[in-house]
């Protein structure tokens, strides 16, 4: 497959993709710079709807997974032998417009939308990714991320075979084609590829006559398969993207499984390996998935707001109001304090269109840093005893700046608490959280030590044993390793580099 950089990209019946925007550039195989690309969280989406606007309905399923990835997007439909594709960087209003959408016909439809990592905004790694097996072509959307991708690249490049990204995705993509060449049948093919896979990954995959949803044997990262008004199938990262669409939710994909659906709504399912052990990312609970999104049938916002009870019954303070980070923090800091029977208020105002846009702020915005999204509600904070609820912790650099604005505001005391426990560990599974040099609480000794770093009056994370409690899960249906350090799927030395070292820093009062 070759790659261009030029104008507007609409694939038909050959093997070139071409891009809006020439950003970027594709193919280096540097060590460093994959090691950056492999980080990626992600939304995938894919519906089989023969008689749909199946690329309108992924672009509004599309719209209701941006959370999970601002940095670049795409939509790849199937209409007969022909394949339309077009991806670029950007928010998923600004990649699309009705033109494009017009052009994007078909009966099949895979989306993608692609989670903002430093550095690595390349369009060479926006998906879907296509690869073509002699007539075949096959598209492919991926959440989650490899821990044996440099081995399976380093092997797919002994094999002859090139890359034009730096992701994990396309080893994915490239180990199916070198297995079809091995078996000539898509479902064996697909199957042996991810029995070589390693790390978490939920797929979705397309032909011109199938759609294809692949997830993980530990199920790390989501996935959810329903049905559109037409009965029509469609697999969404999130049940999020299914409401917006007005399709019916009927299970997880579940992990390990491999679903086949055919052009006439036949569906195959297939475990692919003999041993499976989820152990579902708990961050997803607490952060990355939209509360409207349901885990094991229940909202997101549910267990959030179980955290926020939770928290209240470990930390408990007094307080004039409980206020929320928003709009992450809000179920918990609800939950919180509901459960001290104390007045939940707003107090930070948050910009809901600050995103991610191609124009970097001034250097005044700059210096006015977080202003540019949260906003204090001058008359609940000044002279106010105040709590606030956040997530989560991670580099420690918001939660010092939301006490800053609330100080400044005249909050009388700040009591800071957080519905996670302390992220201390990288994740190699698909969430931003990077090497513990960045991480707070890894170079911090203490809660009382962070509190003095944010400047808060006391600071106090919820218990492992509470996040635990609040999900009325047992501890091995999760992966905690952001908290634990425990990693369910084992990490090769290399991927490790400098991620396990940190040094402690002082916070002396
Ligand atoms: P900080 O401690 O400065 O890294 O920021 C933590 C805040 O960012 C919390 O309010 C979370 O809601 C949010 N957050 C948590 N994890 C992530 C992540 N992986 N990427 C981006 N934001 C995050």
């Amino acid at each position: 497959m070759d790659s261009n950089t030029k104008s507007e990209v609409i694939m038909k019946n050959n093997h070139q993709t071409l891009w809006r925007n020439g950003l970027g550039t594709c193919g280096s195989t540097e060590a460093g710079r994959l090691e950056h690309a492999w980080k990626e969280a992600c939304g995938v989406f894919g519906i089989m709807a023969p008689g749909e606007d199946t690329a309108r309905l992924t672009f509004f399923a599309l719209y209701a997974l941006q959370h999970r990835g601002q940095e670049s997007c795409g939509i790849a439909t199937f209409l007969n032998n022909n394949v339309f594709l077009h991806k670029d960087i950007g928010l998923v209003s600004q990649v699309f417009n009705e033109e494009i959408l017009a052009k994007l016909q078909g009966d099949i439809a895979v989306g993608h939308t692609r989670y903002s990592t430093t550095g690595s905004n390349n369009i060479c790694n926006a998906q879907p990714i296509l690869v073509t097996y002699k007539n075949l072509k096959i598209v492919l959307a991926h959440n989650g991320n490899l821990v044996n991708a440099t081995e399976l690249r380093n092997y797919l490049i002994s094999r002859g075979y090139k890359f034009e990204s730096t992701t994990d995705s396309e080893v994915m993509a490239k180990l199916i084609v070198l297995e079809l060449d091995n078996k000539n049948d898509l479902q064996l093919a697909v199957k042996e590829a991810f029995k070589k896979c390693k790390g978490a990954y939920s797929v979705v995959l397309g032909t011109k006559d199938s759609l294809v949803a692949v997830r993980d044997p530990d199920g790390v990262r989501p996935l959810c398969i329903g049905t559109t008004l037409k009965g029509h199938h469609v697999i969404a990262s999130e049940s999020c993207a299914l409401d917006i669409i007005g399709a019916t939710y009927k299970r997880e994909v579940a992990p390990g499984e491999m679903i086949f659906i055919t052009k006439e709504q036949k569906l195959d399912s297939d475990l692919f390996v003999s041993e499976i052990k989820p152990h579902h990312c708990i961050f997803e609970l607490i952060y990355f998935s939209r509360p409207d999104s349901t885990f094991k049938g229940l909202s997101i916002y549910h267990f959030r707001k179980e955290l926020g009870r939770q928290l209240a019954r470990e930390a408990p303070v007094n307080a004039d109001y409980v206020i929320s980070v928003p709009d992450s923090g809000t179920p918990a800091a609800i939950g919180f304090a509901e459960e001290l029977k104390l007045p939940f208020s707003e107090g930070l105002i948050k910009n809901r269109y600050v995103g991610r846009t191609f124009i970097q702020p001034s250097q005044m915005l700059r210096e006015l840093g977080i202003r540019l999204k949260l906003n204090p509600l001058r008359d609940i904070i000044a002279g106010k005893k105040i709590v606030v609820v956040d997530d989560s912790i991670v580099r420690g650099n918001t939660s010092r700046k939301i006490v800053k604005l609330l100080r400044d505001s005249g909050a009388k005391e700040i009591h800071m608490r957080i519905s996670s426990p302390p992220v201390q560990w990288p994740c190699f599974y698909g969430i931003d959280i990077d090497s513990r040099e960045q991480l707070i609480a890894a170079k911090t000794n203490s809660a009382e030590g962070i509190a003095r770093y944010i400047e808060a009056d006391t600071l106090k994370y919820i218990s492992h044993e509470g996040m635990i409690k609040s999900t009325g899960l047992s501890q091995e249906t999760f992966c905690t390793a952001c908290f634990s350090g425990k990693y369910p799927i084992e990490i090769p030395k290399e991927l490790e580099g400098a991620k396990f070292r940190y040094e402690k820093i002082s916070t002396k009062g």
